[in-house]
């Protein structure tokens, strides 16, 4: 049993898109389709403005909306490791989940299945990161046990302060932010 999150350090991130690119790779992505996209914030007034990057993907929520509302249980949140999975052949493409979706994390492919983020099962079972987290030369992204407090991203997690996006829409997400 293990119970994956993902702690990412956005202020490291230089926006160059490798993580992105490997994602869409690695699952041989359609070209308009993506798990795993940047949005660039800008705030405060000239002079003084800043732009922050936040790398966004599927959150893998405790209390996922994408689960409730999907009728044939295409979309299910896995006993074991707390993934957020997707079973393409029980989808009827009905769009609900993507409805649903308060991060928008989930995109419609050529076959009408609302396809999403799969935390690379393959590469986990091999004892390696997602492939969007090994890829990113700046280290922004760190994937983990949160139970086992010996791993680094349990030790990551107790050194900053974190935050994470709309919490508001109490979906209790997977993915933590340092501030
Ligand atoms: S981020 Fe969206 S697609 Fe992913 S588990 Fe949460 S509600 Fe579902
Ligand atoms: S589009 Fe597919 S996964 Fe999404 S709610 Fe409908 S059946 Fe479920």
């Amino acid at each position: 049993m293990a119970r994956y999150g993902l702690l990412i350090d956005s202020r490291k991130c230089t926006g160059c898109h490798a993580c992105s690119i490997a994602c869409s790779t690695y699952n041989e992505l359609e070209p308009e389709v993506t798990y795993n996209r940047l949005e660039f914030v800008e705030s405060g007034t000239y002079p003084n403005v800043k732009m922050d990057i936040l790398p966004i993907q599927c959150m893998h929520c405790d209390d996922a909306p994408c689960v409730k509302v999907c009728s044939t249980q295409a979309t299910f949140k896995q006993e074991e490791d707390g993934i957020v999975a997707f079973n393409p052949s029980k989808c009827t493409g009905c769009k609900a989940c993507m409805a649903a979706c308060p991060y928008d994390a989930r995109a419609l492919n050529e076959a009408r299945l609302a396809e999403k983020c799969r935390w690379c099962p393959e590469m986990l079972t091999q004892g390696k990161q997602p492939a969007c987290s090994s890829t990113c030369m700046n280290e922004v992204r760190l994937f983990g046990d949160l139970d086992d407090p010996d791993s680094e991203i349990s030790k990551k997690m107790a050194q900053f302060t974190t935050t994470q996006l709309l919490p508001e829409a109490g979906t209790k997400p997977r993915i933590w932010y340092i501030k």
